[in-house]
């Protein structure tokens, strides 16, 4: 018996939006192959596995399930700090919004999926190994608790794409997103001085991120709150994990608090603030420890993108500066919040933030795995200090620390130490293996990684190598969008 494949498709963007898009079918893929294809999302999303898996033209471009109706989104940005006001879909396609069984509206974006006017001088294609890293670290970071995109499939479209490598297989991930609203969505509209289309776009983003301030008075500056409150809280997630993500120009930032655009990010090892892997980030733009500067920076393109919409110009300067001059303090109270809880601290008192800047200090310059460090703070807490100290050079600091720390740990310290702080995550030289085999028609290694860093946090015999930071031959570690 034929079998529904689950999608239900309510497309808002093309219905409520006219004149911010442009229809646009992905290109058909010569032989389109699944390779990954994400069984426990798609449950989640009510999608009967076996239908898709039955239909790879949905996921490498080609065909279409019902509903659907592909576009490609306008969008401007800054990028490393210079201005392009016009960025776009340029080699995505959003096929429609699908409603979950839990009523929840989802955007499924194809990416990699061929050209469309927002290309400018690209191909509209991706390659195998960055849609697999998308697949993998969006993934891993679901699975850490951080608000993220999700990947439902990569599909291999069967012609290859020149890159600077060379010839390599082309493939196309599909995107599962609460929206692509970025700040960039903006910043288009109030370049152009479109400020009927911006009030439209807000209100549209105000509609699918904020259902509570629909019509309100003032819901423009709130919806601004909203937002900062998000990114705080996801900046934060980031930091505590050592996520860099790399290239958090203005149109890589949702509305909705989720991380997109997996291209260069990385996990820091060895602790060292000015950690940068992306080949272009010269200055440290997009440093570990910028993150949280860049955040504020992005916040007030926002807000200049906001102010035509708050009417008398002097009073809405006012109240947006107050909101960015706000986000430092947002931010800390969230930071602090989760190396309170990465240090396992009976509740909250003052000397906190310094107790935690107090671990960052004695592992810097020591060469300590962040997350090595962290991960065995459970075992201090039972009493045993040697595999922890193993990982510094000089472990004096340290020392000086650790009763501090001790005397602050809450009665379930070791057990919540192990819940909070992973094992397992996407180690860089893994990830980078699991792709070249993959580009050689191999799976197995990124089946493996994968099924670790989607559990993060559970002790297991034969995890180990999932657990340990790049042996040194591996290098520095340099990541290409
Ligand atoms: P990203 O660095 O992925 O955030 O992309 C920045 C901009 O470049 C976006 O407008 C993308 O759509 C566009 N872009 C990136 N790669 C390609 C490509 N291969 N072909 C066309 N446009 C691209
Ligand atoms: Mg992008
Ligand atoms: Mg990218």
């Amino acid at each position: 018996a034929l079998r529904h494949s689950g999608f239900r498709f309510d497309n808002s963007w093309a219905r409520d939006l006219p004149g911010t898009f442009v229809a646009q079918d992905p290109d058909a893929a010569p032989a389109p192959q699944i390779i990954v294809l994400n069984d426990a999302l798609a449950a989640d999303l009510g999608l009967a596995v076996d239908v898709l898996a039955q239909n790879p033209g949905w996921f490498a471009g080609g065909s279409l399930p019902d509903g659907a109706a592909p576009v490609a989104l306008a969008y401007a940005g800054h990028q490393f700090g210079g201005f392009s006001p016009q960025l776009g879909d340029g080699r995505a396609h959003l096929i429609g919004e699908h409603i979950g069984p839990d009523g929840r509206r989802r955007d499924i974006q194809l990416k990699g999926s061929g050209r469309t006017p927002f290309s400018r001088g690209g191909d509209g294609k991706a390659a195998l190994g960055p849609m697999l890293r998308e697949y993998v670290i969006s993934e891993a970071m679901a699975a850490l608790g951080v608000p993220t995109t999700r990947s439902l499939a990569v599909a291999l479209t069967g012609e290859d794409v020149r890159r600077e490598a060379g010839r390599l297989p082309g493939a196309v991930v599909t995107r599962v997103a609460a929206s692509h609203l970025r700040v960039g969505t903006f910043q288009f509209w109030a370049a152009r001085g479109d400020h009927d289309t911006l009030a439209r776009v807000v209100d549209y983003a105000i509609a699918r991120h904020d259902t509570d301030l629909v019509g309100q008075r003032g819901r423009v500056v709130a919806f601004f709150d909203r937002v900062i409150a998000r990114q705080a809280r996801l900046v934060a997630a980031w930091m505590g994990l050592g996520f860099v993500h790399g290239v958090l120009n203005t149109d890589n930032v949702a509305l909705s608090g989720e991380t997109i655009d997996y291209g260069p990010c990385a996990f820091m090892e060895a602790y060292a603030p000015g950690t940068v892997f992306s080949s272009i980030d010269h200055q440290g733009r997009y440093a570990y420890a910028n993150q949280p500067h860049i955040l504020a920076w992005n916040m007030s393109k926002l807000a200049e993108s906001l102010l035509p919409l708050m009417g008398d110009a002097d009073a809405a300067v006012a109240v947006l500066n107050d909101r960015l001059s706000g986000i430092s303090t947002i931010y800390q109270a969230e930071w602090l919040a989760v190396m309170r809880d990465k240090l396992a601290l009976d509740g909250a008192q003052d000397g906190d933030a310094n107790l935690a800047t107090g671990f960052l200090a004695a592992m810097e310059g020591q060469g300590a795995d962040w997350t090595l460090a962290f991960r065995r703070l459970a075992q201090a807490a039972d009493g045993d200090t040697t595999p922890l100290r193993a990982l510094f050079a000089d472990p004096a600091k340290l020392d000086q620390w650790l009763p501090l720390w001790r005397a602050r740990l809450r009665a379930d310290a070791a057990d919540h130490l192990r819940a909070t702080n992973p094992l397992a995550i996407p180690r860089n030289h893994l990830v980078e293996k699991a792709l070249r085999t993959a580009e050689q028609g191999d799976m197995a290694l990124f089946t493996a990684l994968l099924a670790q860093v989607t559990d993060p946090y559970t002790d297991r015999p034969g995890r180990e190598a999932y657990a340990l930071p790049a042996p040194a031959g591996f290098g520095d570690y340099v990541t290409f969008c």
